[in-house]
């Protein structure tokens, strides 16, 4: 299948990657016996209760098929109809959902902010409420942040804590896209629950797939009242798994012995490899403060074909332009290095 110039491993996603073998291994076992259907299963509440581990708290945990549903279907417990949805400019559930979050919530409408680095401040979130409070606008209900961003920055704790207090001041809900949670958690070195429930989310879609997962994402109900018939929400919008087990068995594989905290560690050591060497060359600016497991970078359109020539694989769309290197959980030295090379070979002649 592969040409010479293709590559195993490219930079386009964290989810070109396979599954991590503790996902695999997990898959394999759960695949031994017949087992109840719907999450009716002891590996559905093995994994619930290893996610109430890693928080520290009794929260509770669905699992669905993908990020879009994740977050469209958490967005939609928080929210009527009437209300608004406060993101930054660049977040997924504006820019890569189709509009599933007002979809799934018959028309809640999202609110665009700009923001530095891909993240919301919690000036211009209160500056958006405040300007219009009279019936005619769609009410404010929500805010959704995305840890990592999708620029491959990362909320520190004291801006997360910010946002917290600010949305908890004008009465607004928290939402957190999580599809990189992971990779934020080791890069900040701080316990899970300090990104999560002590910082004022109320609910997280919790990514696992690119991770090293095959499919499936956890939503994590800090705020338990919010996760009122979610069950059905999940149900009625096709996200109710009938082999439940092979969602929820990769994370009890990824969970129980730290793996999904080391594969996010390597992802964003390799990304931060892959940055100190694009230092080093010339006119190739970095974009963003490179904090989690992607780097972007300004390459004239002449170089990235020439790239692309070489069989590597990025992405030049998402968030503001650029193009986005991203690292996965089995990313290797060789992998960056080999890039790396290129870039200088091609950048500079040499
Ligand atoms: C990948 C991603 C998602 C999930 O996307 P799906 O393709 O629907 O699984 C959500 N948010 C962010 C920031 C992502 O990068």
């Amino acid at each position: 299948m592969t040409t010479p110039s293709e590559k195993l491993r490219h930079f386009a996603s964290d989810n070109y990657a396979g599954l991590c073998p503790e996902a695999w291994d997990a898959l394999v076992e759960a695949n031994h016996h017949h087992t109840p259907s719907y999450g009716d299963d002891p590996w559905t509440s093995k994994a619930a209760d290893l996610i109430r581990d890693v928080f520290e708290t009794d929260c509770e945990v669905f699992f669905v098929f993908n990020g879009t549903a994740a977050n469209s279907l958490a967005l939609a417990s928080l929210c009527q109809s009437y209300h608004s949805i406060i993101c930054q400019d660049t977040a997924h559930v504006e820019t890569d959902e189709c509009g599933a979050p007002e979809f799934f919530s018959n028309g809640t409408k999202v609110l665009l902010v700009p923001g530095p680095d891909g993240k919301l401040e919690p000036a211009s979130i209160e500056r958006l409420v405040k300007r219009r409070t009279d019936i005619h606008f769609p009410k404010p209900k929500a805010v959704s942040l995305t840890q990592a961003t999708e620029l491959g920055t990362v909320y520190s704790l004291d801006e997360l804590t910010a946002i917290g207090q600010c949305a908890s001041k004008l009465g607004l809900r928290v939402h957190m896209d999580g599809a990189r949670f992971a990779n934020a958690v080791a890069s900040l070195g701080v316990a899970p629950k300090q990104l999560a429930w002590e910082a004022g989310i109320d609910v997280l879609c919790l990514g696992g797939t690119k991770n090293g997962g095959a499919v499936g994402e956890a939503v994590v109900f800090f705020n338990r009242d919010l996760a009122y018939e979610f069950d059905y929400r999940c149900k009625q919008a096709g996200q109710l798994a009938s082999k439940m087990r092979f969602l929820s068995a990769p994370w009890v594989g990824m969970l129980k012995d730290g793996a999904w905290l080391r594969h996010a560690a390597h992802a964003n050591q390799m990304a931060a490899r892959l940055a100190q060497g694009i230092r080093a060359l010339p006119g190739v600016p970095i974009l963003f403060p490179p904090q989690a497991n992607s780097v972007f970078v300004q390459l004239p359109t002449p170089l990235v074909d020439a790239l692309h020539q070489r069989g590597w694989r990025f992405y030049t769309f998402i968030g503001q332009g650029g193009c986005r290197l991203m690292c996965s959980w089995d990313t290797t030295e060789q992998d960056v290095d080999g890039l790396v090379s290129d870039l200088r070979e091609l950048a500079t002649g040499a």
